[in-house]
């Protein structure tokens, strides 16, 4: 039975101040260790996100293995001595078994075991709270180690399942019509956090009445996915590796408000399905939108979305376009977009705009939605209109705004318009 939606209160004490990560730093290169592999990727992994005291290193230096990835988990076993196998038996504990003891691991020996206690853990995300809506889809606010707070969604329908995840707390991109980046920004996710998105997603499903599974994964919760390779590419390798997760390349979406190194990165490093929030069919009126769009035009983008998909004839760029009303969805606007998607294998999402508070935008009419619609079909642009979910509990597209202190990083705004 669908469940009302219900939110619960934030504890005050989530809210604590950051740490200095320099001087944490400086402790940990100071102590000698032979797992210096695993601590320096542990280090900047720290030095990447702001410091809170659970994770001061200078304490009690622990590795959280739940965001290494295959050749991350092969290096660290290297150093301890232990053969290469051990990356697909640990993969298999933590992200198919979920276990987080290692003396649960009886495949491991116990010398093993016990060293991986004293210098190794397997750590998720608290859950704040889970909201429901009436459509059976589910936020989660889920708690990191500094106290920031990051939504995920589950989205089910009749056969599949999509889980959103965030990518970093807030967003520097400030695209005018979207909550998270009227937030602020943060900062970027570790890999181990944006993989105990879809860790505490599965455990929370397995243990409903309904079992519904994972069945896709999107980036396109909090953020910029493409600022923030470094942790994301290792989270997807998790996602494709039949010995964590095994979901197949097409199953997994980054979505991009359009920054074209990245593109080419995801295409050399880790090939799955590229989504691009497009949203205005002209430099003009996109500047506007998606102010990223003054760094890499619409022709650049373009071109990198048919270099993404030129190799395999089977896959298409899907462009995300949000309905709002009197502002791009216009005949004009959808002719335009005909032309402008020309020679790029294409399928396009439009998305009924959905409120933000304190924005005056609407949603474009539904039958002027189908009209638009129809133009770009008739242009035989595969074409759908994304319906629109969980928005009684803020969990629609663009609704996402997790809770995170510090939202004034703007340089790091600025630095990218
Ligand atoms: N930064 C990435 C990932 C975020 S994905 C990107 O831009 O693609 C979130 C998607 O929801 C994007 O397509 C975004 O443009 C869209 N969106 C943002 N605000 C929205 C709103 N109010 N209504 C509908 N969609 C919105």
């Amino acid at each position: 039975m669908l469940q009302q939606a219900r939110f619960e209160r934030i504890s005050p004490n989530l809210w604590n101040e950051t740490q200095c990560t320099d001087r944490i730093l400086e402790k940990t290169q100071k102590s000698k260790s032979t797992f210096s592999f695993l601590k320096m990727r542990f280090i900047r992994e720290a030095s990447s996100q702001s410091d809170s005291p659970e994770t001061a290193l200078g304490t009690n230096v622990t590795t959280n293995l739940l965001g290494y990835d295959r050749d991350a988990l092969t290096g660290y076993f290297a150093e301890l001595g232990e053969p290469s196998f051990r990356a697909s038996q640990i993969m298999k504990w933590m992200h198919r078994r979920r276990e987080t003891r290692f003396d649960e691991m009886t495949d491991l020996s116990k010398p093993l075991r016990r060293q991986l206690n004293e210098t190794a853990e397997i750590r998720g995300l608290e859950a704040v709270s889970e909201s429901i809506s009436v459509d059976g889809t589910i936020k989660w606010l889920l708690r990191l180690d500094d106290g920031n707070c990051v939504e995920t969604v589950f989205i089910p329908e009749r056969t599949r399942g999509t889980l959103c995840v965030s990518s970093q707390v807030g967003c520097t991109l400030n695209c005018t019509f979207c909550a998270t980046g009227r937030m602020g920004y943060n900062r970027n996710l570790t890999a181990a956090e944006i993989i105990a998105q879809v860790w505490h997603a599965c455990s929370r499903l397995e243990s409903t009445v309904s079992k519904r599974v994972v069945t896709n994964i999107v980036f396109m919760g909090m953020g910029e996915p493409f600022y923030n390779c470094d942790s994301m590419i290792p989270a997807i390798r998790l996602l494709l590796d039949d010995c964590s997760y095994g979901f197949g390349k097409r199953k997994v979406t980054v979505s991009t408000a359009g920054v074209i190194p990245g593109i080419k990165r995801l295409a050399e490093e880790c090939k799955v399905s590229l989504a691009v929030s497009l949203h205005a069919p002209n430099d003009e009126l996109r500047n506007e939108l998606v102010p990223i769009n003054r760094k890499y035009p619409i022709a650049d983008l373009m071109k990198a979305c048919r270099g993404y998909v030129a190799s395999d004839r089977r896959s298409r760029v899907t462009f995300e376009y949000i309905m709002l009303k009197g502002i791009n969805d216009s005949i004009w606007h959808a002719r335009k977009l005909v032309r402008i998607l020309q020679g790029v294998r294409a399928k396009v999402n439009l998305i009924p705009y959905n409120r933000v508070e304190g924005l005056s935008y609407e949603r474009t009419a539904q039958d002027d939605i189908d009209i638009f619609r129809d133009i770009l079909l008739n242009s035989r642009i595969m074409t759908i209109t994304r319906k629109t979910r969980g928005h009684d509990v803020n969990a629609a597209c663009g609704q996402l705004v997790g809770k995170f202190h510090d939202r004034t990083k703007r340089s790091a705004r600025l630095a990218v318009q």
